[in-house]
């Protein structure tokens, strides 16, 4: 879906609160966009809380987000009833104006065989899930105990 054909349009924002409230809905309409509330990455914020496990970065904002082909206009889109698909982004601010995306990090990675169950899945903001890349869960939490003064600069990087 994510070809250059399409441009990723954001339809609305929302509190983390309102959203994380729907979950485990089958799904809500956003207009004619139905947004699916009993996905993976939805139910992890749910249950294990809208926090970076490693930075403690809290989730603010859920951005609803529809892939359009370039050439339609929402407008289009939405008379067309064509993309009925959105889906959220998830971002915290670690300062203010600045944004930082939310990602599912593998508590054991992918690459070591690790499965996409929701007991291996934890929320973490793009920075800390780059920076962990396939290290072990605790080895990088005790990497940051190491650093603790200076994380909030390496993050800044
Ligand atoms: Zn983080």
């Amino acid at each position: 879906m994510k070809s250059k054909n399409y441009k990723k349009i954001i339809l609305a924002e929302f509190p983390v609160d309102i959203i994380l409230n729907l979950v485990e809905k089958r799904h809500v309409y956003f207009g004619k966009f139905r947004i699916y509330m009993n996905s993976i990455k939805l139910c992890v914020f749910k249950e294990k809380n809208a926090i970076c496990q490693f930075c403690k970065l809290r989730a603010t904002i859920f951005k609803l987000c529809v892939f359009l082909p370039k050439d339609i206009s929402i407008k289009e889109a939405i008379e067309m009833q064509n993309f009925k698909h959105a889906f959220f982004n998830i971002y915290g601010e670690p300062q203010r104006s600045t944004e930082r995306e939310f990602t599912l990090d593998h508590i054991v990675a992918r690459a070591n065989k690790g499965t996409n169950d929701i007991s291996n899945l934890q929320p973490t903001c793009a920075k800390c899930n780059n920076l962990k890349g396939a290290i072990d869960n605790m080895r990088f939490k005790k990497m940051i105990i190491g650093v603790t003064k200076n994380y909030e600069l390496v993050l800044k990087k």
